[in-house]
């Protein structure tokens, strides 16, 4: 008997049967932009013998207009279409089926010559797009259809039309982006027939027995989104224009409120889709931060939906499905919502990775194989680069030893997890926990090594981390100044008015940290929702709340400062950046930048601001906390080096400057997997 029955139990679609009830969600990786269809077709296999029960693919431009930036792929040639061949050929050979995602972009297409229903600007391009005329609207329905039937040609098991996340058919649903006053605009009959109009040409073009889904927004969460009686009115439409399953889109990508980030609780919005059981007759997928079996069968026992999607989670662990299935559920890589290799790459025009696991996207180059030789590898430290080194060695057949000075494994992940809205961090830590165990790797805690312990190893890693960067300010000695390890480690009392030197990741971490009481919205749903605004959009449109967001008063007054003059938080994640600040600000923390730290003493922190150190000001606190960076913590790789023994130096110990714990992770994977 499985732990996880609804999730594992197959959906039978009438002319085709899914083996099991996850979908792995659209992700634009960049992948198919490299032109190396190998490399493509590999990921996507990788993810289809992992056991998922349907894959949709990054999402395909119909046409060049409604790619999401210029160059953007489709399937526009027979060339293409040999190459996606490749693709679905070698899904079908590992067992799994695949859909291809159409997505028009419309408005939010990042080009000149961007299509939308009416010529608005979205607040998140600066393209304003030209208004279709009734011919322009022919021609995307006409694009879409032909890529729909270009995709069975290439042999997708179906296609999912992208209906959501404020893309172009979105666009005509509502009147934030629709004014048209034609047969596309106006009434909600008039606006919602493009949607309705696609579906229905595609289905008449692909015929009964291939799988079309169709992404629908349950929930815009922006000014002038649907209602919920619009929602089902148009799932009902869709279904009877011949979509074989719905999928759910939450949130339009310009909404300003979180809807994957970490800090987002796990599964918040199955509810919404819930809302929709029961109204139609075909299969409705729910998703957003569902990652883990436990969650995603909770999700479906609860009859919120009938099936799960999870994207990202595929890309942490590609075997999520059948270690689940075989009591191995503790062994999945846990996707912590970071969005750091994954949808920051994407932005970038990078490729798509995992901060969790380096070798996402990177399949045909970053192999783990056995190694010729089985060395002894000791390993110094016990954070991510040191424990993303022990197991990469340890599974290519090494003996390992990891050591760490501290009684638990995890380095700065342990910080981290204190942190409100990175909770699942400390899921990450116990994977690590579990992975070491399963390896055979030898963990040796409380253990201060030196450079004498190392020798009779044949190989050495030394990843012993950073050490906080000493500011150097007058006065900072003082009873009233304190670190950020000590404050996140509950060593050091802070008071209720604090300044915090140093605005980088950790510095808006920990003053995260202290505008609360240990209590995280992210771990209530009720509080994360008043916090933000959201309400149920049966009550409100778009479901978003009319009294807007009601966060908690914060328990300290914080003060945030750096001496760059730029905007605090403007180096922190792309996708993410914005909640971080958005967070702090509305707990009314002050951001101070341009600064000058002139003294502490017992009044607080005197400041001056500008390269003339001018306009002299006391920052009354009781506490200041110290955040000003770090550098690498390299006694012991010095030491080595002093008596001539070779060792590999990673993570921070290497390079304290713009580490995380992606770029820990991918060194320490990169190099046990060379070792
Ligand atoms: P560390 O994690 O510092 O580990 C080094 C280990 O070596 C420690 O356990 C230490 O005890 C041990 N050690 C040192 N010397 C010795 C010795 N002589 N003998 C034995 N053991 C020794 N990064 C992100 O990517 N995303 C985030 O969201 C994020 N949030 C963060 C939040 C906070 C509050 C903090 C503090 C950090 C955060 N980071 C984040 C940064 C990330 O944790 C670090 O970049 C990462 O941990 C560095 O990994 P590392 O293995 O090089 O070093
Ligand atoms: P950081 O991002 O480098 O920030 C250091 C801060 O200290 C900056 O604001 C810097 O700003 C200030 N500073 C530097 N030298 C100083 C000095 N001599 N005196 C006073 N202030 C000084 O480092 P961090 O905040 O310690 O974070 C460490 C790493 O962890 C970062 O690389 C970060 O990416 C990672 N992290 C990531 C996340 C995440 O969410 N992704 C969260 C936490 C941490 P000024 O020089 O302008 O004063
Ligand atoms: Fe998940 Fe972060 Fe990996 Fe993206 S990078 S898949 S969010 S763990």
């Amino acid at each position: 008997m499985t732990d996880y029955p609804h999730m594992l139990a197959p959906l039978d679609l009438g002319f085709t049967t899914l083996k099991n009830r996850v979908l792995m969600g659209s992700m634009h990786t960049n992948l198919e932009e490299t032109g190396d269809w190998n490399r493509v077709a590999e990921f996507y296999a990788t993810r289809a013998r992992g056991g998922v029960g349907l894959i949709v693919t990054g999402g395909m431009a119909p046409n060049r207009e409604g790619g999401v930036f210029p160059g953007a792929s489709g399937l526009f040639t027979d060339q293409d279409i040999a190459n996606h061949r490749m693709v679905t050929d070698r899904v079908h050979d590992a067992g799994g089926k695949i859909a291809m995602q159409i997505l028009h972009a419309g408005r939010y297409a990042y080009g000149k010559e961007c299509v939308a229903p009416s010529p608005i600007k979205s607040p998140i391009s600066p393209f304003r797009p030209t208004e279709l005329d009734a011919a322009g609207i022919e021609k995307q329905i006409s694009d879409i259809v032909t890529a729909a039937e270009r995709a069975q040609e290439a042999g997708y098991d179906g296609v999912e039309v992208m209906g959501s996340e404020g893309y172009f058919l979105n666009q005509f649903l509502v009147t934030h982006t629709n004014k048209r006053t034609d047969r596309w605009g106006g009434s909600y009959e008039n606006r919602m027939r493009l949607p309705i109009e696609v579906v229905r040409r595609v289905r008449a073009a692909v015929g009964p027995q291939f799988i079309l889904i169709y992404r629908l927004s349950m929930i815009d969460l922006v000014p002038n989104g649907s209602t919920h009686d619009e929602v089902v009115q148009l799932a009902q439409a869709i279904e009877q224009a011949g979509a074989t399953i719905l999928n759910t889109g939450i949130g339009w990508h310009e909404a300003r409120i979180p809807t994957i980030a970490t800090s987002v609780p796990r599964a918040a919005f199955a509810w919404v889709t819930k809302k929709l059981m029961g109204k139609v007759g075909i299969p409705v997928i729910t998703s957003n931060r569902i990652n883990t079996p436990d969650v995603a069968e909770q999700v479906l026992a609860n009859g919120c939906a009938d099936m799960v999607s999870m994207a990202r989670p595929f890309l942490s662990d590609p075997d999520f499905v059948a270690k689940a299935a075989t009591g191995k559920a503790a062994q999945i890589a846990p996707c912590i919502a970071c969005n750091q290799a994954c949808l920051d790459h994407t932005f970038q025009m990078k490729i798509s990775s995992c901060l969790v696991n380096p070798k996402a996207c990177h399949e045909t180059e970053l192999v783990i194989a056995l190694a010729d030789t089985p060395k002894t590898v000791a390993i110094v430290g016990a954070g991510p680069a040191g424990l993303s080194a022990a197991i990469t060695a340890a599974q290519r057949g090494h003996q390992v030893t990891v050591f760490d000075k501290e009684d638990a494994i995890g380095g700065q992940l342990n910080m981290a997890k204190q942190i409100p809205g990175k909770e699942e961090f400390r899921g990450f830590v116990e994977w690590y926990q579990t992975m070491l165990a399963e390896t055979g790797v030898s963990v040796v805690l409380g253990t201060y090594v030196s450079a004498e312990d190392l020798v009779d190893f044949d190989e050495v890693i030394i990843a012993t981390g950073v050490l906080p960067r000493d500011p150097q300010i007058p006065g900072q000695e003082g009873p009233n100044v304190v670190g950020y390890v000590d404050v996140l480690r509950g060593k050091a009392e802070v008071g209720r008015r604090v300044a915090v030197i140093g605005a980088g990741g950790i510095g808006f971490d920990v003053s995260e940290y202290l505008v609360h009481d240990r209590e995280s919205p992210t771990e209530s749903l009720p509080d994360w929702m008043r916090e933000w605004g959201v309400t149920d959009p049966a009550e409100a449109r778009s479901g978003l709340d009319p009294e807007g967001a009601q966060p908690e008063p914060p328990v300290r007054q914080v003060a945030l400062l750096q001496r760059k003059s730029e905007k605090p938080g403007r180096r922190l994640g792309k996708t993410t950046g914005w909640i971080h600040r958005m967070s702090l600000k509305m707990k009314d923390v002050q951001m101070k930048s341009g600064v000058n730290y002139e003294r502490i003493d017992a009044q607080g922190l005197h400041i001056s601001h500008g390269e003339t150190r001018e306009r002299p000001e006391l920052m009354e606190c009781d506490t200041v906390v110290l955040c000003a960076g770090q550098v690498p913590e390299r006694s012991l790789a010095d030491a080595l080096e002093a008596k001539g023994i070779a060792c590999h130096v990673i993570g921070g110990a290497d390079v304290a400057a713009e580490l995380d714990a992606k770029r820990a992770i991918d060194q320490g994977t990169r190099l046990a997997a060379m070792l």
